[in-house]
Order: C-alpha cells, then structure tokens, then sequence
C-alpha cells in the first residue's frame, strides 16, 4: 500500500500565538523529527519567560470581556470550532501521524475523541448552571452560581497530541476563561493547527494562546501569579514533583495526570480470540505510548491447557502486526517518539533479561514495512515468568513491551495490583459477573475495563486515575473540568 499525502510540506520554524497573533520568539529553535523517516519537519522555539509573560498578559487582558459574553456566544465559538475540525479531520490526523508515529487510524481515532471534548464543552450553558433552594429560612432562599477564575496554563505530554490538550482547552474557554497553552515540544504542530482554527472560530484575541517551550515556559507557567491553575497531563516524577508540589507552594489548583502501569487480567473463561484481539491493541497499540496501555497480563487460575492455548494466540498474534511508517494504512504500530524513548525501552529489555524474565518475542529485532531508519522502531515484545518484583513489572516503560504473570486467584491478582505504586487503569476479561463485579468493587485503578483493554472514558465522564497516576481532586472532562473552571460562589437572599 502507498503512503498517503503528508500535510507538512516544508520546514518552518513555528511560532508562538499570542493575543491573536502569530509571533516569532527569540528563542532557539529545536529540530521536529518525524520517528519514522528520521526527517525534520519542523523547528519549535524554546520560548523564553518575557514571551510566556506576554502571553499571560494577553489572556488576563482578554479575560473581563469574554467572561461577560454569553455562555450560549461561548458555545457558538466552540460550534464553529467543532466545524472547523470536522472539515480538517484528515489533516489533523496526518499531522499526528507525522509528528509522533502513531498510525492513521490512531490518529483518526484520537482526533474524535478529541473533537468529542469539543462537542461536550457546547453544552456549557447547562453545564454552568448552578442550584438554588427557597425558604431556607421563612421568606429566604439561597442560591449558588458558578464563576470562572482568570488564566488557566495547560501543559500537555508528547503521547497525544491532539486529544490531551482538549480534555481541558474547550471547557476552561467555554467556562469563560482565558488560556496559555503549552503543548508538548516533542510534538507541537497539532496544537498550533488547532490554534489556527481557534482563530478562524472566532475566539477573540488573548483567550486562548499557545507558547512553545520547555521547562522555563513550565516554570514560569506555575510561578506567575496571575495564573489560577494548571492541568498537566505528563509523567509521574514532572507531574508529582515539580507541577503538583510547586501549585500546592503558590495555592494554584491543580489536575496533574501522570505514568501509568497498567495491569490486564485474564480468568480462565475469557473467550480466546476477543481477549486476544483486545490485549494486541491495549499493549501495542500507539506503540505502547499510551496511559492506559496495558503491560503486565496477569493469568489467573493453573489451567495449564489455557495458558498454553492463550499464549500461543498470544504470540501468533503478537508476531503479525505490521510495524511501519503510520501513514501507510496497512500499518498496525509505528515507531517510539525518538530515539532517547527507545533507548530508554531498550534499556527496561535489557533489565529484564538481567532479573531472570524470559523473554519470548525480542522487539529488538527489527522487522518494519518500507525502507525506513530502524532509529525509532521496535517490534512487539513479550516477556514470560515475569514476578512482581522485577523493575520490568514495577515501572513505566511507555513502549510495545508485555510481561506474562501468574495468580492463583482473583483476589492474588487484585492484590498484586493493589501493591503496584500506579493506579491508572486495570482490565479483566472474563464471563463472570460475578468476577467482574469483584474486581471494579476491590481493585486500586481510576479506569477499569471489563472486556475492554483500553478504558478510555467518553468526554462526558471524567478521565480518573488513583494512587501515584494522579494527583488533585477534579479529574479531566466532562462535569468535574467544568467545577474545576469554576468556583462556587452562594448568594442568600432575603426578600423585603
Ligand atoms: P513529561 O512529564 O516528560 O512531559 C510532560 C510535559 O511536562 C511536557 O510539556 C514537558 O515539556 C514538561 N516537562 C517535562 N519535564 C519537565 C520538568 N522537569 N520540569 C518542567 N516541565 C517538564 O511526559 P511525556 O513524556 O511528555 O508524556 C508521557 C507521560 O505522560 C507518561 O508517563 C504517560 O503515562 C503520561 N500520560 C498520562 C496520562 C493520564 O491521563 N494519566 C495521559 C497521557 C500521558
């Protein structure tokens, strides 16, 4: 098959958006690789703190007005921004496929999800509403009405470069505030697409910015007084250490989602063949690159014929995707990010064999369609006679790497869970009601999928996460973003 047309033509060094406008920054540009071709595509600045500065000052600036706009105005932005994106749905898809490696149907299939928050976030009118009650005390009632609080900062990770940031950007503007975007520098075309048609939607200058940049833009973002919260969406030690303490220093609110070690569970009466369809895309699927992919299976039970017959399925499975450039539709898993992200995978292989594991499928060994660097590519990996004590089972590896384990009972299997420091998302496949009912009732996870093996929750349910995968009180999406956009304020009256 052919590989389809790519969007991003030429290298251009990209710019930041700021109070409506497009403005170069003084600060060194960084090469965007494509994984697959090893080509740059772009060059993103590392903007500095006078440039995130302007930004902030643009959205404070902004902010008066656009909170006295209608919500029903607000939500007719969002309308034409939902428009915008239905139109250029292939683009935005192909950019992600370019800048990340992900396949097109990923990128189709993130892109929807994204324009999903988009569509949620058209129903603030009702969203915002408050409650009131009457005769709280005789010829008194109370009522209590939802405000919004300023400038938000958004900070998104490399993983999904379109979806992440719009669990938060329609719904922070919707709310009626103002926002500075920072995307991930790994990947930041999508956002600054999607900025453009934020423009072209008729958002009014200074509400919604978007500055390039690293951890001085992250800095400046958490130290600025006049931002009222931050959502990051990142790794654990960034998102823990540094986001989630610095907001708790400055008294900025806070949604801080992180890594993920995600756990699959198989019962001995899992039907074969949607088990095994489901687990392919849970653990390889985006590369492996994804929060609630799934890394360790445990199998439970001593049914030896079962093992035998799953792993089989398993690895017969496993051994045929079709790893290549994303833009080829007949390819089933692209590359790693980049190189530092598959030599970080690499290196979990290595510690693994080192711990005793067996390591049945060696991705290592690169097997790709099409004539490209191997730099970024891996190819599905599986490693048996994995104990929940090697680094391999503890930590996040955030590539196509699965680890077989074994549990006697369910319960063994909970618990196992239950010691892992992550808490993102945990899957069992089963007939049994009873069994899954046991496990969304006692396992330690955010987002739980029963013959599911992607527990990605619709944009009208929050994105949840437990333990060390997240940190704050109001999750992503839906009615919990909207209360965190928001803040309460009561009004008792007495009627005269
Ligand atoms: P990351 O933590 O490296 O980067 C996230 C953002 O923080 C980026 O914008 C980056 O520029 C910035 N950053 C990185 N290090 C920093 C530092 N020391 N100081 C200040 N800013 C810093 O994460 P990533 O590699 O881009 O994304 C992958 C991670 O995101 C994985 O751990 C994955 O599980 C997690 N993730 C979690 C969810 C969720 O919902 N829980 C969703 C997607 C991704």
């Amino acid at each position: 098959m052919g590989i389809l047309e790519e969007p991003i033509k030429e290298v251009k060094i990209l710019k930041n958006y700021i109070d409506g406008e497009w403005v170069e920054s003084q600060g060194e540009p960084k090469d965007v690789v494509n994984p697959a071709t090893g080509k740059t595509i772009a060059k993103v600045p590392v903007s500095t703190e006078d440039e995130l500065n302007e930004a902030i000052d643009a959205a404070k600036d902004a902010y008066p007005e656009w909170r006295r706009t209608t919500p029903l105005a607000r939500a007719r932005c969002l309308f034409r921004l939902k428009e915008l994106m239905e139109e250029n749905f292939e683009e935005l898809s192909r950019i992600q496929t370019m800048e990340h490696g992900k396949t097109i149907d990923e990128s189709r299939g993130e892109t929807r999800r994204g324009i999903e928050n988009v569509e949620v976030a058209t129903g603030i009118p009702s969203l915002m509403m408050g409650c009131n009650l009457e005769d709280i005390a005789s010829g008194i009632d109370e009522y209590l009405i939802r405000q919004p609080l300023g400038v938000f900062g958004i900070i998104a990770p490399f993983n999904f470069p379109f979806m992440v940031p719009l669990w938060f950007a329609p719904y922070a503007v919707a709310t009626g505030n103002c926002i500075v975007m920072k995307p991930s520098s790994e990947v930041p075309l999508t956002q600054l697409r999607v900025a453009e048609l934020a423009e072209e939607a008729g958002i009014p200058p200074g509400v919604w910015n978007v500055v390039n940049g690293g951890r001085t833009v992250v800095s400046g973002l958490l130290d600025h007084p006049d931002i009222k919260g931050i959502c990051f969406v990142g790794s654990t030690p960034t998102g823990k250490n540094v986001v989630y303490k610095r907001c708790g220093e400055t008294g900025k609110r806070v949604i801080a989602a992180c890594g993920a070690k995600n756990f699959l569970v198989v019962m001995p009466d899992a039907i074969l063949d949607k088990t095994i369809a489901a687990l392919m895309t849970s653990i390889y699927g985006n590369a492996g690159q994804r929060c609630l992919a799934g890394a360790n299976i445990i199998i439970v039970g001593e049914d030896k014929v079962f093992y035998k017959q799953f792993r089989e399925a398993f690895i017969e499975a496993a051994s045929k995707i079709r790893v290549g450039y994303g833009l080829d539709e007949s390819v089933q898993m692209g590359p790693v990010r980049d190189t530092e992200k598959k030599e970080r995978i690499v290196s979990y292989i290595e510690k693994g064999i080192k711990e005793g594991a067996k390591l049945t499928l060696d991705g290592r060994k690169i097997n790709i369609i099409g004539d490209y660097p191997h730099s970024c590519f891996l190819n599905p990996t599986l490693f048996e006679e994995v104990n929940p004590d090697m680094t391999i089972a503890k930590e996040e590896i955030f590539g196509p790497v699965a680890s077989f384990m074994k549990a006697k009972t369910l319960d063994e299997a909970i618990e196992m869970i239950h010691d892992n420091p992550f808490g993102n998302s945990a899957c069992i496949f089963t007939q049994s009601g009873k069994w899954a009912r046991e496990f969304q009732y006692n396992v330690t996870c955010g987002n739980i999928g029963i013959n599911v093996g992607v527990a990605a929750p619709m944009a009208f349910f929050p994105f949840s996460g437990m333990k060390d995968s997240f940190f704050g009180v109001l999750h992503p999406q839906g009615q919990e973003v909207i209360r965190f956009f928001t803040e309460s304020k009561v009004v008792i009256q007495r009627w005269l």
